[in-house]
């Protein structure tokens, strides 16, 4: 969620701070500000509600070779052109850039202006700089040791004073890495705006403050310098870019046939918590979740270990009883509410396991053990190669689980999904396109596929939609039904093929059209459907992994015809990193 970006160096610091502000804008942001000095002269900032490609010129324009930036999501004081970071001291010598939550701002404000401090934004953020100003004496960094103490909830910051020729920066809860350069240091929430500049990059810890000139960053944590591994990050700046597609998310909807094999080839063993464990609870938010949801229909069927599945929203307040092996899903590894859910299960004395997207990010340190997945950035806010992916560690731990039952399948399965990247969905997206509601269907590990193709559709496409279980839709939805509102629903052969046939004819017996995605070939079926998508032949796994790429590529063409802002779509951020 928002995005900070730094830069000290020799070339002029504005230019390159919004640029980096734009590789963050998939973050998702209300409002953004740049503030840029040379060494002791004085702070200019540019800032202001908007896109940034509605002011990028003015904002480029601030002289100086160093610079801060910020995107916001507004958390305190509404989005507007004051509430935009920077925010300065009474005096307008220090200048901040905040993302996070300063939970005991309105204690800390009475303070300060009870001491004739005054404010000139509602931000949380502000308290920082005029907490500054008490203590500031021309020493940034001695300043910042005083006053973090005092501040409790989440920050990555930046911080810049006329008299200091330094940015300081400091993060706790919040992700900040840094970037090195020849003669240039670079700041940011994430790596997206570092690729454009460098390979070396350090990611900070919690509780730590970093110094950062042209030529070095030192970081101390409490009193003590202490030393961070300097990371060589390989993600090309082309994995950022949108090569020639016409948005990230179809762009990133087709490399998943790579990222899958990749991430395959990448997980060789499994981790001793999961290889010793008896059960495991998943802990995740949306997309993730529903990747649990596929492991634990995988994992009790095929190695019978029992798995639960937990929200990171709910695990955080209602912590069942747990003793097992708890797995955090979060691609970001910033995802506020699965953190909290794995530092509650630590505190539980429970083995835990991450799985994340992102290396050295934050949830890489609180748990035992960590799996990646070979995602490269994803741009789009919409989650969908690393949706993929996360299923592709997950299934890689499977197979590993059952002795290898599942390698021959899944080492196949990129193919199946190249296919399903050429069917023809123009059909199915005008049935959809037209409805003001739409309920997913499927049971089993396809109702898990169901519910990611309904969050998929409603969020970029922003029309209603439902994830059912199949079963379920008699217990109610039912009533909801009408030639406005099609069911999806996945009927693949198996197990619960005849009951899915059964489902399919009843809705269709309420005058719902209804699009089935089955196997191909299957003439009867397709003769019951209004539209039929038949699928390439393939196991359980590959049946999970093609179904959903249909139903991305389904929201993404049903959202692309009614002209929405796929990659940033209103309302929503990229990573949730505030509860
Ligand atoms: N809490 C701060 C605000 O509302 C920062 C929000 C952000 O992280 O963008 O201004």
């Amino acid at each position: 969620m928002c995005g900070i970006v730094g830069y000290t160096g020799y070339r002029p610091a504005a230019p390159i701070v919004v640029e980096g502000l734009k590789k963050l804008e998939y973050r998702g942001y209300d409002s953004f500000g740049v503030a840029a000095k040379n060494n002791d002269m004085s702070i200019d900032c540019y800032k202001r509600q908007g896109r940034i490609s509605e002011a990028e010129k003015a904002a480029s324009m601030l002289k100086g070779t160093m610079g801060i930036g910020h995107t916001r999501w507004a958390t305190h004081g509404v989005p507007n052109d004051v509430n935009a970071h920077p925010h300065y001291d009474c005096r307008k010598r220090i200048a901040v850039v905040h993302n996070g939550i300063i939970e005991n701002y309105a204690e800390l404000k009475r303070g300060l202006v009870s001491r004739g401090h005054s404010f000139s934004s509602d931000t949380d953020t502000e308290v920082i700089a005029h907490l500054l100003e008490e203590v500031y004496t021309g020493d940034l960094f001695k300043a910042m040791k005083a006053i973090l103490p005092k501040l409790s909830g989440s920050y990555a910051l930046l911080v810049m004073a006329e008299g200091d020729d330094r940015i300081i920066a400091a993060r706790e809860s919040s992700p900040l890495v840094l970037g090195f350069g020849d003669g240039e240091m670079f700041a940011a929430s994430d790596m997206t705006p570092l690729l454009d500049h460098t390979e070396r990059m350090m990611f900070l810890e919690d509780g730590d403050i970093a110094v950062l000139s042209p030529d070095n960053a030192r970081v101390f944590s409490g009193d003590t310098e202490v030393t961070r591994k300097v990371e060589l990050i390989d993600w090309s700046v082309g994995d950022a870019k949108r090569g020639g597609f016409k948005h990230f998310m179809l762009k990133e909807i087709y490399e998943q046939p790579h990222v899958f094999s990749d991430t395959i080839r990448s997980v060789e063993t499994v981790p001793d918590g999961l290889a010793r464990c008896k059960g495991a609870m998943v802990v995740a938010c949306g997309t993730s979740y529903h990747a649990g949801m596929v492991f634990k229909y995988l994992l009790e069927e095929a190695c019978h270990i029992p798995v639960r599945l937990e929200l990171g929203s709910e695990f955080k307040y209602f912590t069942p009883p747990v003793t097992e092996l708890v797995i955090g899903i979060t691609q970001s590894g910033e995802t506020a509410d699965t953190l909290a859910a794995l530092k509650k299960a630590k505190a539980h004395n429970c083995p835990t396991l991450a799985i994340t997207n992102v290396l050295g990010s934050t949830v890489t340190r609180i748990a035992d053990e960590t799996l990646y997945m070979r995602a490269g950035p994803e741009i789009s806010v919409a989650a969908t190669k690393s949706f993929i992916a996360e299923l592709a560690v997950l299934m890689q731990c499977v197979n590993h689980l059952s002795g290898g039952k599942f390698s021959e399948e899944i080492f196949r399965a990129n193919r199946a999904v190249e296919e399903v990247l050429l069917l023809d969905l123009s059909t199915a997206v005008q049935t959809c396109n037209g409805a003001d509601h739409i309920f997913f269907v499927g049971r089993g590990p396809f109702y898990a596929v169901a519910l990611e193709g309904a969050l998929k559709m409603k969020e970029i496409s922003y029309i209603h939609a439902e994830g059912y279980a199949a079963g379920e839709i008699k217990h109610g939805p039912f009533a909801l039904l009408s030639p406005k509102t099609p069911v999806v629903a996945i009927c693949m052969p198996g197990s619960t093929y005849g009951v899915m046939v059964s489902n399919i004819k009843e809705m269709k017996a309420r005058g719902t059209p209804v699009v089935v995605i089955g196997a191909g070939g299957d003439d009867e079926l397709a003769a019951i459907a209004d539209v039929y998508i038949g699928l390439p032949k393939g196991g359980l796994m590959e049946e999970v992994l093609m179904t959903t790429v249909v139903l991305q590529l389904l929201a993404y063409r049903t959202a692309d015809s009614l002209g929405r802002d796929i990659d940033k779509p209103r309302n929503l951020a990229k990573s949730v990193t505030v509860e």
